[in-house]
């Protein structure tokens, strides 16, 4: 099936977990793609298995400097852009009392400025019709524990996918959010040793209604629908979580 034949799509962290198999989908249904993310060899990986319609282009998105080369290969690779996907993100899992300045700079540098600049340098790109997906969480209206920091964060981007789509709609562009629930991608153990991570793991389990994480297949199968078929949808959250944060 070549449902996205001839479109163009960037993704943020499109080397693992969720943004590859955003990459992933939107590949095997004929799109054209450039991912991005800090680890060269993750790149090359996801490359390797994404073919010759994926192109690779290493970046760190809370550096200005690397999104100005980002979107000078984009438009090199590409010309235009039909789904921007603002997918990139690290957790920092840690009690109130722990965080230290560091993590949150850190947090708020990569989740939140991150995001804002790659919406401004890729802006210029974007077609008429094009999507912007912003990755929120459901943490975001949770009061989740060890979360503050992140779930501020994501906060932010909620408030962000309201204030870009009344911004960009006079082009045409359209800016949404995706929320996901628990997706078991090894973000948590990134961040947090691996004893924490299965404890909040199983914690994530247990209050969800469906008993179970998310796959990455699930929330890309969303993001595809916000980016390229929710046409008549903008400044909205779509949430993809078990029914975590509804039931
Ligand atoms: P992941 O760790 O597999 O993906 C994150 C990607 O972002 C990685 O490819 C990483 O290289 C990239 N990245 C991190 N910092 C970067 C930076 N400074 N510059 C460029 N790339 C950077 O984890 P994931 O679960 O697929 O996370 C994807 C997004 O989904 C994140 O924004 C995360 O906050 C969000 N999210 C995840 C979950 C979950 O349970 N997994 C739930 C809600 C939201």
């Amino acid at each position: 099936m070549n449902a996205y034949s001839g479109k163009n799509a960037v993704i943020t962290g499109g080397g693992s977990g969720i943004g590859f198999a955003t990459a992933k989908l939107l590949v095997d249904a004929g799109a054209r793609v450039v991912i991005t993310g800090r680890s060269q060899a993750t790149l090359d990986a996801a490359r390797q298995r994404l073919g010759t319609n994926a192109t690779a282009v290493r970046g760190d998105v809370s550096s200005l400097g690397d999104l100005d080369v980002l979107a000078a290969r984009v438009r090199d690779e590409l010309g235009t852009v039909d789904a921007l996907f603002v997918n990139a993100g690290i957790t920092s899992a840690m009690p109130f009392e722990s965080m230290t300045e560091e993590v949150y700079d850190q947090s708020f540098a990569i989740n939140v400025k991150g995001a804002f600049f790659t919406v401004q340098k890729l802006a210029p790109l974007l077609s008429t019709g094009a999507g912007v997906v912003l990755t929120t969480s459901v943490a975001n209206v949770m009061g989740m524990l060890e979360t503050s920091v992140y779930a501020a964060g994501k906060a932010a981007l909620r408030s962000m996918a309201r204030s870009l789509s009344r911004e960009l709609l006079p082009r045409g562009v359209r800016v949404n959010a995706i929320s996901p629930g628990p997706v078991d991608t090894g973000i948590l153990e990134s961040s947090m040793p691996q004893e924490a991570a299965e404890r909040f793991k199983a914690a994530r389990v247990a209050e969800n209604p469906m008993r179970r994480f998310g796959t990455p297949e699930e929330i890309a199968r969303a993001v595809a629908f916000l980016a390229f078929d929710a046409t008549y949808t903008t400044g909205a959250e779509l949430v993809v979580d078990g029914g975590v944060t509804q039931l």
